[in-house]
């Protein structure tokens, strides 16, 4: 696959996750919230149907109780009728009217006096017990009410008629435009709405036991409205149910204010990841384009820092350092693409180039003078697979370098992460053709004495930090000695790096220190410069 396409895959794919990362809380917290709404709207439903039942409950047995004590009247309607009729209506809130059915279904007596002659009322045949209807036009009055009804031993019956008013005054439950509260009968037939009108239901979707003996059902109108209902038995009057529904508008009401708040703010983080993480890949996969091609196109360059023997002043090789010349001229110091091509195994082939360039450039030096070494740095992955012992003896192979010549610098994380003795292998490969193993920038990792000596090193690199300190009071000075006695016991002959003073220079040669480089000694520079340093230094001190 090509860079390009990878690159644009790569960045499709982090723009994909970013969105995914900034909407995924905010949907389940939309979810989440969705339920807890749901749950708390069947919640206040239940509540509202229970209460609706519970006072109609207690209104319609103060009415039948009402009815009850009136059992005894005659069909005379005397004075004393009418009056205890009276009282009655007007003591039971609910009852605004009393009258007396005869056996022959006719309105006799009324809570206003005798019904002369009797009228016949428009009623269903009677019932035994008590009953409920309406709500219908009452007669004379031209108004809707309802009408409670007990039927007596012999046939006859004492009715009660209802206001609409005390049935809605029980409960204004506000229940959307599209909600509505109403008493059910068995039969189907609803008494009263307190709230919206009652369409006719169409199906019923779902259907379940809500607790305390109620029914929680899900259905479609034929208004075209879905509504969830609640239907609770009235205590005492079996077959009138309490009914509350309620369209989903109202339910989710809050909900959608919340998900759409919620959602905004997902988005909003979607598209701050989507942007951040897309400025940074597009940065970090553009370095690493423009490090793939410049490879290609050989922009690198390599820098050679003389070591010096401490002893003699001679100078005894180099290590080859890379540098990366931009098109402009700019130069990127390795610390910044090293890590990089690492991470993307362009470490690799970058090595590859530079042992060919070496070879290139100082490969008669070193085939002039056997003595003379070159360090090359590898990174921890050169360690975990055969590819290196391959290209160094391909490169090198039948070239002047001997490998005898060649030091290998592995720096302590290469080490640490050696779980399988990989690194090990390799490291006694390479000393087999006679090369040499150092460890590079030692004492900045955190690995035991004991850890590094189980490694087959031939040189311990002493880092800066560690030559800083000389002179210098620091809580960090005695760990310099410390070191350099550690290599001493290990065997290990020691390189300082980053010597800068002539102070710095004896100190570590009276330690004992073998090599050393720094800018005391040299700034790491181009081959021609090198060849031409080692001629001169070791010209001036055979002299
Ligand atoms: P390193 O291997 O520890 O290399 C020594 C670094 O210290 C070099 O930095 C060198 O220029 C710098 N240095 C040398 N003497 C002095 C001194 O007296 N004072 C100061 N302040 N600095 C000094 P450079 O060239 O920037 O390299 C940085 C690191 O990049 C190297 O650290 C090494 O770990 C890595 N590196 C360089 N070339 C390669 C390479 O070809 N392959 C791999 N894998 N890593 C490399
Ligand atoms: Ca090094
Ligand atoms: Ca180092």
């Amino acid at each position: 696959m090509s860079f390009a396409l990878r690159r644009r895959l790569i960045v499709l794919l982090a723009t994909v996750i970013a969105i995914v990362a900034g909407l995924a809380p905010v949907g389940y917290a939309i979810y989440l919230a969705y339920k807890t709404t749901v749950v708390n709207a069947e919640k206040n439903l239940h509540l509202i149907a229970q209460e609706i039942a519970t006072d109609t409950s207690r209104l319609l047995n103060d009415i039948n109780q009402g009815l009850i004590a009136l059992s005894d009247l005659d069909y005379k309607c005397s004075p004393e009728d009418v009056i205890a009729m009276n009282t009655m209506s007007y003591d039971i809130p609910g009852i605004s009217e009393i009258g007396l059915i005869n056996p022959d279904r006719k309105l006799v007596c009324t809570s206003w006096g005798p019904v002369n002659p009797p009228v016949q009322p428009e009623l269903p045949p009677a019932q035994p017990g008590f009953r409920l209807l309406g709500p219908m036009d009452i007669g004379i009055m031209k108004r809707y009410g309802l009408i409670a009804l007990r039927q007596r031993e012999d046939g006859s019956e004492i009715a009660a008629l209802i206001h609409p008013s005390v049935l809605i005054g029980h409960m204004g439950a506000d229940l959307g435009e599209h909600g509505f509260a109403v008493l059910l009968r068995r039969d189907d037939t609803h008494l009263y709405a307190w709230e919206g009108n009652v369409p006719e239901m169409q199906m019923v979707e779902s259907e379940s036991e809500g607790g305390d003996g109620s029914t929680l059902l899900r259905a479609l109108f034929k208004d075209g409205v879905e509504r969830t209902l609640f239907a609770v038995e009235l205590d005492g009057f079996p077959g009138t149910y309490s009914v509350v529904a309620a369209a989903d508008e109202w339910i989710l009401h809050d909900w959608q204010r919340m998900a759409l708040m919620l959602g905004a703010i997902g988005a909003g983080t979607s598209a701050l990841l989507v942007f951040l993480i897309v400025g940074i890949l597009q940065r970090r996969l553009s370095l690493q384009g423009e490090l793939e091609r410049s490879l290609q196109k050989d922009e690198f360059e390599i820098n050679y820092q003389p070591v010096i023997e401490l002893k003699s002043g001679h100078c005894v090789g180099a290590e080859a350092l890379i540098c990366w010349r931009q098109p402009g001229g700019k130069r990127v110091r390795p610390d910044l693409f090293i890590p990089l091509a690492e991470d993307t195994g362009l470490i690799e082939p970058m090595t590859v180039w530079l042992m060919k360039k070496l070879r290139a450039e100082i490969g008669d030096l070193l085939q002039s003078d056997r003595s003379l070494h070159i360090a090359i740095n590898l990174s921890p992955g050169h360690f975990e697979s055969d590819k290196i012992l391959q290209s160094s003896s391909s490169i090198f192979g039948n070239s002047g370098i001997l490998p005898k010549q060649i030091i290998y610098e592995i720096t302590e994380r290469g080490l640490i992460d050696d779980p399988d003795g990989k690194a090990k292998d390799i490291m006694r490969r390479l000393q087999s053709r006679h090369s040499e193993i150092a460890l590079d920038d030692f004492g900045t990792g955190y690995s035991s004495l004991s850890y590094v000596e189980s490694f087959p090193l031939d040189y311990l690199k002493i880092d800066k930090r560690f030559v800083d300190t000389i002179g210098v009071n620091t809580l960090n000075a005695g760990l310099l000695d410390t070191i350099i006695d550690m290599a001493n016991r290990l065997g290990l002959r020691t390189i300082a790096e980053g010597v800068e003073t002539a102070r710095q220079a004896e100190y570590l040669l009276s330690r004992g220190v073998d090599f050393a480089q720094g800018w005391h000694f040299s700034r790491p520079m181009p081959a021609t410069d090198f060849i031409e340093f080692v001629h001169t230094v070791n010209r001036r001190v055979d002299s």
